[in-house]
């Protein structure tokens, strides 16, 4: 089955989001370097909120302001509110929350810029034993998918 994505409904939805950017991610600035699925400095885990929002550019975390998820953020926040957990809540759940955002978010860059050179650095062995999650947030974010594809 083939997914097709509306690229114009793909939004980021930071409010509603649990600030999995802020998390799955990693970055490196000249003195600080933030490791993949640990929380930013900056993120108020308590409300999943960044307590530099209003001055990112000054900070020099500018990336930030301009990142886009595409709706990944949102899709892979609302799947891990219908199982009732989320990073923040349970430890045990971060891990699979996190990976999960990163393959989703891999999966629409290929779609929607299947010219840009991305990386995913999660193992094949996990991005295969995720499907369940990975396919159920695309799911989410597809427009149509063609029954008689694939
Ligand atoms: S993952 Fe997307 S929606 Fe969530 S905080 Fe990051 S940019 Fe916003
Ligand atoms: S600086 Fe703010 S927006 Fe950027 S990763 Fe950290 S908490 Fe998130």
């Amino acid at each position: 089955m083939v997914r097709i994505f509306d690229k114009s409904k793909l939004k980021t939805d930071c409010e509603n989001c649990d600030a999995v950017c802020c998390v799955a991610t990693k970055f490196k600035l000249p003195d600080y370097y933030k490791p993949p699925r640990t929380p930013c400095k900056h993120l108020d885990q308590e409300h999943g909120s960044c307590t530099i929002f209003d001055k990112l550019e000054d900070e020099g975390f500018t990336f930030c302001r301009d990142f886009d998820c595409y709706g990944g953020g949102l899709a892979v926040s609302n799947l891990f509110k219908e199982i009732g957990k989320n990073w923040a809540s349970d430890p045990e759940i971060a891990e699979v929350q996190f990976h999960t955002f990163s393959i989703v978010y891999f999966q629409l860059v290929k779609y929607l810029h299947p010219d840009r050179a991305i990386e995913i650095d999660v193992p094949d062995d996990i991005i295969e034993e995720l499907k369940p999650f990975t396919e159920q947030a695309l799911d989410m974010l597809a427009e149509t998918a063609d029954p008689f594809e694939g």
